[in-house]
């Protein structure tokens, strides 16, 4: 389609980065160009009301950049969703495997209720990772998930496979 078009034409890719072997997706000559950036919100803010999520959990750091605009266009709330250490407040932590050791993550207790239907907002699914363990935290605080929205998945990483136990039925959108 003519959005995907748009879409893949501004992400460059980086060979070697941040390690050698790597393939990284950057994103940010889509974010410099306003017809890419605002077709995405568009579309993140499209389905943020069909799967009707009443609040945006965005992933540090680029789920933050994606996230916060579809907020605001979709009329929801935004949750960062942070690395341990970054929060000030009381915060539900949740540990999970890298491909070597392990990483956590925190969110605000007090910003995710038991009414709240969570969308998880991010630029790149790879191994699933950080997103299940989002999943995680927004059921231990008592909420329900809407779904799992991102830019790209990266197929062979077979990130779709890891997270479908945590997604218990809701959808993961790839644009
Ligand atoms: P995962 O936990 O392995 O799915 O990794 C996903 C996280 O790493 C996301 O927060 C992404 O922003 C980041 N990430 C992994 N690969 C890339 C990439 O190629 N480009 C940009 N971000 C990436």
């Amino acid at each position: 389609t003519d959005i995907k078009e748009l879409l893949l034409s501004r992400i460059r890719d980086v060979s070697d980065y941040p390690e050698p072997g790597v393939m990284f997706k950057d994103i940010t000559p889509l974010l410099a160009d306003p017809a890419a950036f605002t077709a995405l919100t568009d579309a993140l803010a499209e389905i943020t009301g069909r799967t009707g999520a009443t609040k945006i959990v965005g992933l540090e750091a680029r789920g933050f950049i994606l996230g916060a605009p579809v907020a605001v266009r979709a009329g929801v709330g935004f949750i960062p969703v942070r690395k341990a250490g970054k929060l000030p407040g009381a915060t539900l932590r949740q540990a999970y495997d890298l491909e070597y050791g392990s990483a956590e993550i925190e969110v605000h207790a007090e910003d995710l209720t038991g009414g709240d239907r969570v969308l998880v907002v991010d630029d790149v699914l790879a191994t699933g990772g950080t997103a299940e363990a989002s999943l995680e935290l927004i059921r231990r605080a008592g909420a329900q998930v809407a779904g799992v929205a991102v830019l790209m998945e990266l197929a062979f990483l077979n990130g779709r496979a890891r997270l479908e136990p945590a997604l218990d039925g809701a959808p993961l959108e790839a644009l």
